[in-house]
């Protein structure tokens, strides 16, 4: 397995015999095929899987007892260096320059949340929800819970530390949350994550979606990350002599995040649909700001201290890919830290309830309000750009160009029933 641009799952299976040959890195592919890799003339490119990440997926095969098992694997060109397209080498890239920093790990605990919609009698997805339920409801509303409890069974079986899976506000909406890991394996985890929700789902009779707001007018689903830096004496964003026991790197952290917010969203929320999801009113960001309990602002900082001492940036989806959002996200807080950026104050009150004088008092931005002027933003970030890479930077940009260009094209069912019969 490894993850294209635009953070979609690729995979090539072999059986067995071939294992050595995989383990030698001898796994060859086409790199012109793929979205975003590269030019056709120069398409030979190599898989180095990650010893680490080997693992064997619980189901067995249809006809017969034997499993599938898998390695996450690098992007490497022929001649044995690291593919700079590769998203997940590029995250590896923004790592090492945080080590310069002093810190040791970057570590993620992601928070997505998917909606279940049931199959039509052609095993093809439907529009209708899997259940009625809302924030934490209960069977016999809740009907997913037995495919949640078991998508959370075979998440464990695999060595996933879950804390907490619950029913989300919107029928048939609901959150699987697990410990964080280092940047790296967080990503890796979230990709094999979202394939064993999937697989689950489909067994039974559902269809899980990532899409940020596949129905309108209910809440849309988010993937938050929850971010800390550690050192050698452990949370770098702790600090027990200060007040709010923030340290001085947490406020230079969260102000990185702040200032970039405009170009990394293009990153975060990068499909046309991510941007009807960062509207007012389902608890999603849709203004620049940070606070501690308020859950209107792009960045909050939840009450856990020590060890668990985090920043929870609220606006990323889980459509994201989850490599590309980290070395960005990574980058904005880095470039706070090294320039020793402060933080303006918290905002602790509603921002959707603010009128546009007072967020201007308040010197509130609002986030990108579609892909367009997310892209155009990350055009003119350097920091950002940085983080991407020159070579993923500009297929970045082009395949969302695209998508934009062709949904401006689009007639939409709300023109329709808008226009049709009054004009
Ligand atoms: N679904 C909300 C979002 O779009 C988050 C809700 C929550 O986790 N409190 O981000
Ligand atoms: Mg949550
Ligand atoms: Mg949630
Ligand atoms: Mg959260």
């Amino acid at each position: 397995m490894f993850t294209d641009i635009d953070g979609v799952i690729k995979n090539v299976e072999v059986p067995v015999s071939q294992l050595e040959k995989v383990m030698n890195n001898e796994m060859a592919f086409d790199g012109s095929s793929i979205d975003g890799f590269v030019e056709i003339d120069q398409s030979d490119m190599k898989l180095h899987p990650d010893l680490d990440t080997w693992l064997i997926f619980p189901w067995k095969l249809e006809n017969g007892d034997g499993k599938i098992a898998r390695f996450i694997c690098d992007v490497h060109m022929p001649d044995g260096q690291p593919f700079a397209g590769d998203p997940r080498n590029n995250l590896k890239r923004v790592v090492k320059e945080m080590k310069e920093f002093g810190f040791t790990s970057f570590n993620l605990g992601p928070e997505p949340e998917f909606l279940l919609f049931k199959l039509d009698e052609n095993g093809k997805p439907s529009k209708t929800l899997n259940d009625n339920g809302g924030y934490f409801d209960l069977a016999p509303t809740d009907l997913a819970e037995n495919c949640r409890r078991d998508i959370v069974l075979e998440l464990e079986a695999l060595g996933f530390e879950i804390e907490a899976s619950h029913h989300e506000v919107a029928p048939g909406q609901h959150e699987i949350d697990w410990k964080y890991a280092d940047a790296v394996e967080a990503c890796d985890n979230i990709q094999t994550f979202k394939l064993i929700v999937k697989t689950v789902a489909r067994k039974h009779g559902l269809h899980a979606t990532f899409m940020p707001k596949p129905i309108e007018n209910i809440s849309g689903s988010g993937m938050h990350f929850n971010m800390s830096l550690f050192n050698e004496e452990g949370n770098a964003f702790y600090d027990s002599e200060s007040e709010d026991g923030l340290s001085g790197t947490a406020y230079q952290f969260i102000a990185g995040l702040l200032d970039h917010a405009q170009a990394y969203t293009a990153v975060c929320n990068p499909i046309v649909n991510s941007y009807k999801r960062l509207t007012p009113g389902y608890e999603a960001p849709v203004y620049v700001a940070w606070s501690g309990t308020n859950r209107t602002p792009l960045v909050r900082v939840p009450a856990s201290r020590g060890n668990s001492t985090r920043v929870e940036l609220r606006s990323v989806d889980p459509t994201a890919n989850p490599y590309l959002a980290l070395a960005v996200l990574l980058k904005a807080g880095l470039k706070g830290i090294g320039e020793a950026k402060s933080a303006p104050s918290p905002v602790n009150k509603n921002i959707y309830n603010m009128d546009q004088i007072e967020r201007d008092e308040n010197n509130i931005q609002s986030l990108p309000q579609n892909l367009y002027e997310a892209i155009e933003s990350l055009k003119k970030d350097e920091t950002i750009i940085d983080g991407l890479g020159e070579h993923i930077f500009e297929r970045f940009v082009a395949a969302k160009s695209a998508d934009w260009h062709n949904f401006t094209k689009a007639v939409t069912q709300w023109e329709t029933d808008r226009y049709f019969e009054l004009y």
